[in-house]
């Protein structure tokens, strides 16, 4: 079995004796519970296989009493703990039931468990189709609220709602004016409203464009297996062809994965799937609570529910007879985990469709360079609603006066605000300030930790480090130079909304971005105050972005379109290009006339020049071009490593030797670096870049310069993180 403890030297399959009382109910996926030294410890079984050595084995404890881990999953795992370098207790941890890394516990009666979350609610829901204006008084409110309602709601909330008590819905229910069921308590992940499915939809009539991709993705998975990328312009309908490729995969007994970037910011999709699929569609979110997650865990191994919608790691969930996978909006950074292990779920993706003989369609209107590049591509190239791309206008901002808002932006917003409409403005960074200075001596304020500036917030007015949470107060005084001299440079996202507040009195601004758009509901109740009536601004950073399809937007415009370019990474050009096309996409989507305003310090880039002019093809051509020339992805793989540790001394120390090390070990990788980068935390930070055609070149290798130099990194108090395909470096 494998033990899921991360440990060193306990990553490795150990070896137990299975005793007469598990004898034939011990198999492979099984969660066991074993004695390791003085310790019971959970862990994976991975086969039964004679033993590979003498002498006697100790016995397994117990197996614990939870679903098996499905064949393909615990390969999946074990491939991404050999892909990524990463421990495989780590891995497995992803494709386990809920709650089914946790302690292991002996139960009164010997078997053994861990501790499981309390099984899901029941309510009682009431619903009429079409609930009359009969009756008067009490009854009168009852369906009056729950038309309101759309027809159903939980009986607790239509009580509430209608100032009533259940006595009035059973008589009302023993009349026929509605009716009381009984269903278990599946909260929408997203807008944290409990609820029935919403009404069924029908399917369109397809477009050609739409018929012939969906037709292609079903051929790849009639063909066992593939990916391909949709390319379809914002508004083109990429979700009716993956509606359509879902149909075909359930028509053929085969399950559904629906990878989106960030859940709580799609609730049209899933308000699509479930209008179309009903209850066979299960949400995989970090923030359901254990009881409905183990519920939707349960749905799907039970195959109750075959098309699973989810983040990242919803290429996890235990689907039966995998046929499809749909990563929607594939360019987005949000698919490789920032932690370990961090795997990326694109790849994940490919690697579990290609065991499974599935399909994958990866969609965006602005994919990668590598997905352009490698994979088969098919093209929606016009709009749904036939309305046509709005045309992007591009303001040099050196041309402009001081603040972050231009003139012919204030003049559009303000424009847009007079006629009662709506605008969304991006800012690419949080904050008020984007530092604070001293105007006398050029101090700035810095993260004492991190080495990069503080950003100023306001209400409560502090400086903060983005990349520790450290928290300072402004000081009065510079000091430096005792100077009564410090003043903001750059503007955040509470700068940029002060700023539109005083240019646009008549608008309300709402404000989304990672401080104000914390927890669950919380983005839908910010769409939910912007979609009210009236003029209304809605301020984020890229989030706001992100595949919504929001009503009525006729400015669209972001204040610093070129701010990723300020990075040094090799996707900063496709970042600042792929967020003034998916700008672009916001606007103007059902053919009513819009403005898309797009501020930039170098307007003359080619990610802003092409972006404006939504030059995707020329643009990405160009991409896969450099990427060639500069031997990157896809035409090599890139294996980052950050050493880090409290003394500078010997973090360069350790990052000189791995350098060392892996130049004669991997000779055919190239090596650079050690460069440094910022201190986070206090501690100091190399890195090191290995590149080769295949990943394994620089990972095999690594594996075992790693373990040889594990103790004595250990004793310096370095830490070596390993990242295998990162996307900035
Ligand atoms: P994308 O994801 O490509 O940006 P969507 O899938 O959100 O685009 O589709 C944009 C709009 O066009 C949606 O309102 C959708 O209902 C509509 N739509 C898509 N396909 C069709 C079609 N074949 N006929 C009519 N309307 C369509
Ligand atoms: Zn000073
Ligand atoms: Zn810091």
């Amino acid at each position: 079995m494998l033990p899921l403890v991360e440990a060193r030297g306990l990553d490795r399959i150990l070896d137990y004796a299975v005793p007469a009382g598990l004898a034939g109910i011990v198999g492979e996926g099984d969660l066991v519970v074993c004695p390791l030294g003085p310790r019971r410890v959970l862990g994976v079984v991975v086969g039964r296989d004679p033993p590979t050595h003498d002498g006697r084995l100790a016995e397994l404890a117990g197996r614990v009493d939870a679903p098996p881990v499905p064949a393909p999953l615990l390969e999946l795992a074990r491939w991404m703990a050999r892909y990524y370098l990463a421990p495989v207790a780590t891995c497995l941890r992803l494709v386990l039931p809920p709650g089914g890394g946790g302690r292991p516990q002996r139960a009164p009666d010997g078997s053994w468990g861990v501790r499981r979350p309390p099984g899901p609610r029941e309510r009682l829901v009431a619903r009429a189709p079409d609930p009359g204006r009969a009756g008067s008084g009490r009854r009168r409110a009852v369906a009056e609220a729950l038309a309101a309602a759309g027809g159903v709601l939980p009986a607790a909330d239509l009580c509430r709602a209608a100032g009533t008590t259940p006595a009035t819905l059973r008589a009302m229910a023993g009349e026929g004016s509605l009716s009381l069921a009984s269903e278990r308590d599946r909260v929408d992940a997203l807008t944290g409203a409990g609820g029935p499915a919403p009404a069924p939809d029908a399917p369109p009539e397809l477009t050609d464009e739409q018929r012939d991709a969906a037709a292609a993705v079903v051929r790849a998975m009639d063909a066992g297996g593939g990916n391909l990328l949709l390319h379809g312009v914002t508004g083109s309908g990429k979700t009716e062809v993956y509606l359509a490729a879902i149909a075909a995969a359930r028509d053929r007994g085969r399950g559904v994965i629906v990878l989106v970037p960030e859940i709580a910011l799609t609730p049209q999709l899933l308000g699509r799937l479930r209008a179309r699929l009903g209850d066979a569609v299960a949400i995989w979110h970090s923030a359901l609570g254990p009881a409905e997650r183990a519920e939707e865990h349960r749905r799907v191994l039970a195959g109750e529910a075959d098309v699973v919608l989810g983040a990242r790691s919803a290429v996890f969930a235990p689907v039966r007879d995998l046929g499809l996978i749909v990563v929607d909006e594939e360019h987005d950074p949000s698919y490789k985990q920032d932690g370990a292990p961090r795997y990326d779920a694109r790849q994940v993706a490919a690697r579990r469709a290609a065991a499974a003989g599935a399909a994958v369609v990866h969609g965006s209107a602005t994919p990668r360079p590598e997905t352009w590049h490698a994979l088969p591509r098919h093209t929606l190239a016009r709009r749904a609603d036939g309305s046509a791309l709005p045309r992007v206008e591009v303001v040099d901002m050196r041309l402009q006066g001081a603040g972050p808002v231009s003139r012919p932006l204030a003049r559009a917003l303000h424009e847009a605000a007079a006629r009662g409409e709506k605008a969304i403005v991006l800012a690419s960074r949080r904050g008020f300030s984007l530092m604070a200075l001293c105007t006398g001596c050029g101090w700035i304020a810095r993260c004492p930790d991190c080495d990069v500036a503080l950003v100023q917030h306001e209400r409560p007015r502090r400086l903060a480090c983005h990349h520790c949470g450290l928290e300072r107060p402004v000081p009065g005084v510079c000091p430096s130079c005792d100077g009564a001299t410090i003043a903001r440079q750059g503007t955040g996202s509470q700068g940029v909304e002060a700023a539109l507040r005083r240019l646009v009195p008549r608008a309300r601004v709402v404000r989304m971005d990672g401080s104000s758009a914390r927890g669950r509901g919380t983005v839908a109740r910010l769409l939910e105050e912007f979609s009210a009536p009236g003029p209304a601004i809605l301020l984020g950073t890229q989030m706001v972005a992100k595949g919504h399809d929001l009503p009525d937007i006729t400015v669209a415009a972001a204040v610093d379109a070129d701010a990723p370019l300020q990075h040094a990474g090799f996707r900063s050009e496709e970042r600042a290009f792929a967020l003034i096309v998916q700008l672009a996409g916001r606007a103007g989507r059902r053919g009513e006339p819009a403005r898309v305003i797009v501020q930039a310090y170098e307007p003359r880039a080619r990610a802003v020049e092409l972006g404006a002019r939504h030059a995707v093809a020329e643009f990405l051509d160009g991409e896969v071009g450099r990427r060639r020339a500069h031997d990157l992805p896809p035409f090599s793989h890139l294996v980052r490593i950050v050493v880090e540790g409290d003394d500078p001394a010997a973090v360069g120390a350790a990052a000189d030797g791995l350098a060392e090390e892996m130049r004669r070990a991997a000779p055919a990788a190239g090596v650079l670096g050690p460069a440094p980068l910022h201190r986070l935390r206090g501690r100091t930070r190399r890195a090191l870049l290995l590149r080769a055609s295949r990943a394994s070149e620089v990972t095999i290798p690594l594996r075992e310069v790693l373990g040889a130099q594990g103790p004595a990194l250990r004793r310096a108090g370095v830490r070596a993180v390993v990242d295998v395909d990162p996307q900035e470096a």
